[in-house]
C-alpha cells in the first residue's frame, strides 16, 4: 500500500493560542476577562468551522452579473457560500459593533480585534469589507455630520445580519493609488442641486457593499488633494437598480481571489458630501487609521494560523527516522517563525490598544507615527513568514488543495493596500517630524520600564541600541532610507513590547515562553538600518 501523509489539522484556535490569551490577561483586568472569554471561545468553534467550510469551498470565486435575464443592467456580485457565512458570523459577534457599543470602554478594541484575530483566517478575506465598515463608523462619527451618521451607523454597526450593511472605500484611480491626489473623478450638481459623481475607481473591493466613502473632485476645485472632497453614496436606488455605475469587470488577482475587487464606472451617481467640499484625503484619515490597524491584525493573524498548522504537521510527518517536530533544524526553523509571529501579534494589538485609547479620548500624539509603523511592520513580516511557513510542508506547501498556498497569496496583498511599505514609510518619516524622536524614544523606553534584566538584559539591549542607531540616522534622514529606518523603528518597538509581555510572564506566570520569543526575534535581528 502506498503511503499516506495524514494532513495537518488545525486545533481550536482559541484554546491552542498562548500569545492572544496571554496578552488578554495581561492588558485585561481579570472581571473583564471573565466577561469575554464565552465569545472568545465561541468565535474559537465558529474560526474552526470557517476553516473547514473555506477548504470546501475553494473553488468558488464572486461573479460578476451585469444583466438580469430580461436585458437590464443590474451589476450584481453573486459572493461565495463562505462569504454568506462570514457575512452572518460577523454581524452577530458584532466584529465592527463592539467596536462602538463600548461595553468594555476602551478595551472594546482589544476585545473586537481579538475576535478578529481568530475569525480572520478562515473569512477567504471578509475581513476586508469588515476593515472598511468599521472605517466608515468611524470616519462618519467624526465627520459630525449627524444626517448621514442616523442613515448608515446604525446599519453599519447592526448585529442583525439582515440590517448589516458593509460599506466601501473608493479611492484608488488607475492614476495614483499612492498618490490619490491624481484622482480625476468629478462631482457635478445637477439642476435640482443634487451631487453626481463621474469618472473611474480602479480598485473596488466591496463593490457589493450597500454604500461607500468617494473621493471626488467637486466641479471647479484645485488639482491635487486638496481639492477633493469626501462622498457618501449608497450603491443601489431605491428599486434596487444601480446608483448611476456599472462594473467593467472584477480584477483577476494573485490571491484574495474570494474578494470581488471591481473596476467601476461612476456615471452620474447620487451623492452627499460627507463635510465640506475640499480636504477630502484630510477626511478619510480616520477610515485609514481604522483599516491599517484591521491590516495588522489580519497580518500576526496568517502567522498564527500557518505556525498552528505547521506545528501540527511537524508532529505528523516522519522524516530521517523521527518526526520532523523532534528535528533540531526544524524546531529552530518553527522558533523564528514564532518569535516573529509573536512579535507581530504585539505589535497589531499595540495598535489596537491605541486606537481604543484615542477613542475614548485620551490623547495619543504618536498614534500618527505607530499606526503607519504597525502596519507596514506585520504587513512584511506576514508575507515573509507566510513564504517560509509554506516551506515547513515540503511540496504540499506548494499544492493548491492542501488549503496551504493560498496564505501567501493572500498575505501577499497585506503590503499594498492601505498603504505600501515605501509610501507609509515617507508617512511615518513626516509623523516624526511632527512629534520628534523624543517622542518615540520615551514611548519605548516606557514599554522597557518594568523589565529587570536577567534573561531578558539582551533583548533590552538589543531595543536600547536600535534607538540609538535610529536616532542618529533620524539627526541626518534621507527620503532615500526611510523604509530601513521605518522597519527599524516598528522591530523596536516590537522588541520592547515583547519584553513588556515576556517580564510580566516571568512575575506574574512564572513563564518562560514568551521570553524565548524575544530573545530569539532580538536574534533575527531589529536594526535594519546597516542594509
Ligand atoms: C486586492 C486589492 C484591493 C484593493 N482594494 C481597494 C479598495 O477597495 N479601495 C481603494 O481605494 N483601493 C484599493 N486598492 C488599491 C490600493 O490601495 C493601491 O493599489 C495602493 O494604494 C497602491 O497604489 P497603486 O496601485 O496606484 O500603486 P502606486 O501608487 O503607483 O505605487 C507603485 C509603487 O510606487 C511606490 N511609491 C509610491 N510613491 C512613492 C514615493 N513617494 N517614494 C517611493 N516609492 C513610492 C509604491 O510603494 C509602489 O511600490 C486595492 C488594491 C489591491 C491590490
Amino acid at each position: 500500500m502506498a503511503f499516506i501523509q495524514p494532513a495537518p489539522s488545525l486545533p481550536q484556535p482559541y484554546d491552542a493560542d498562548p500569545a492572544l490569551k496571554g496578552l488578554l490577561r495581561r492588558a485585561l483586568a481579570a472581571e473583564t476577562l471573565a466577561e469575554l472569554e464565552p465569545s472568545l471561545s465561541t468565535m474559537g468553534e465558529l474560526a474552526l468551522r470557517l476553516h473547514q467550510l473555506s477548504l470546501a469551498d475553494r473553488l468558488n470565486e464572486p461573479r460578476h452579473v451585469p444583466f438580469d435575464p430580461w436585458g437590464n443592467r443590474v451589476d450584481r456580485i453573486e459572493p461565495t457560500r463562505l462569504w454568506q457565512e462570514a457575512e452572518r458570523i460577523a454581524a452577530e459577534q458584532g466584529l465592527v459593533a463592539l467596536a462602538y457599543e463600548r461595553r468594555h470602554g476602551a478595551a472594546s478594541r482589544l476585545h473586537q480585534f481579538a475576535l478578529v484575530h481568530l475569525f480572520h483566517p478562515g473569512s477567504d478575506i471578509y475581513t476586508c469589507p469588515l476593515a472598511m465598515t468599521d472605517g466608515a463608523v468611524r470616519t462618519l462619527l467624526d465627520s459630525r455630520n449627524q444626517a448621514l451618521v442616523e442613515r448608515a451607523v446604525p446599519r453599519l454597526t447592526s448585529r442583525d445580519p439582515a440590517r448589516f450593511w458593509t460599506s466601501g472605500q473608493w479611492m484608488t484611480e488607475s492614476s495614483g493609488g499612492s498618490d490619490v491626489g491624481l484622482g480625476s473623478t468629478e462631482a457635478r450638481r445637477d439642476a435640482a442641486g443634487v451631487w453626481r459623481l463621474y469618472g473611474r475607481k480602479w480598485f473596488t473591493s466591496a463593490a457589493a457593499a450597500p454604500m461607500a466613502l468617494v473621493l471626488a473632485r467637486p466641479q471647479g476645485n484645485p488639482p491635487g488633494g486638496k481639492g477633493l472632497a469626501l462622498f457618501y453614496v449608497e450603491t443601489r436606488l431605491a428599486d434596487g437598480a444601480p446608483n448611476g455605475f456599472t462594473i467593467n469587470r472584477l480584477k483577476d488577482k494573485l490571491g484574495t481571489r474570494k474578494l470581488p475587487t471591481a473596476e467601476l464606472e461612476l456615471d452620474g451617481m447620487v451623492a452627499m458630501p460627507v463635510g465640506e467640499l475640499a480636504n477630502g484625503v484630510r477626511a478619510m484619515a480616520p477610515m485609514l487609521n481604522v483599516t491599517r490597524t484591521w491590516n495588522a491584525v489580519t497580518a500576526a493573524s496568517f502567522l498564527r494560523r500557518g505556525i498552528m498548522l505547521a506545528r501540527d504537521y511537524a508532529r505528523k510527518r516522519f522524516l530521517f527516522g523521527a518526526p520532523l517536530a523532534e528535528q533540531p533544524l526544524h524546531q529552530d526553523t518553527l522558533g523564528g517563525l514564532e518569535a516573529e509571529a509573536q512579535a507581530a501579534f504585539q505589535l497589531a494589538f499595540h495598535g489596537a490598544e491605541l486606537l481604543g485609547m484615542v477613542e475614548s479620548g485620551v490623547s495619543e500624539p504618536l498614534h500618527r507615527l505607530l499606526t503607519p509603523l504597525v502596519k507596514l511592520t506585520t504587513a512584511r513580516q506576514a508575507v515573509a513568514g507566510c513564504s517560509e511557513l509554506l516551506e515547513c510542508f515540503g511540496g504540499a506547501g506548494y499544492v493548491e488543495d492542501t488549503g496551504l498556498p493560498v496564505l501567501l497569496r493572500d498575505a501577499q496583498v497585506l503590503s499594498i493596500w492601505e498603504g505600501t511599505t515605501d509610501v507609509l514609510s515617507l508617512e511615518a518619516m513626516k509623523a516624526m517630524g511632527s512629534c520628534g524622536f523624543d517622542g518615540f524614544r520615551a514611548h519605548v523606553q516606557e514599554l522597557l520600564e518594568g523589565a529587570r534584566g536577567g534573561s531578558l538584559a539582551g533583548p533590552e539591549r538589543a531595543v536600547r541600541a536600535a534607538l540609538l542607531r535610529a536616532e542618529a540616522w533620524w539627526a541626518g534622514a534621507e527620503e532615500a532610507g526611510a523604509r530601513r529606518f521605518a522597519l527599524t523603528l516598528g522591530r523596536t518597538l516590537a522588541l520592547a513590547l515583547m519584553v513588556r509581555q515576556a517580564q510580566w510572564a516571568l512575575d506574574r506566570e512564572q513563564d518562560p515562553e514568551p521570553s524565548r520569543a524575544a530573545l530569539r526575534f532580538a536574534a533575527n535581528g531589529v536594526d535594519l538600518l546597516h542594509l
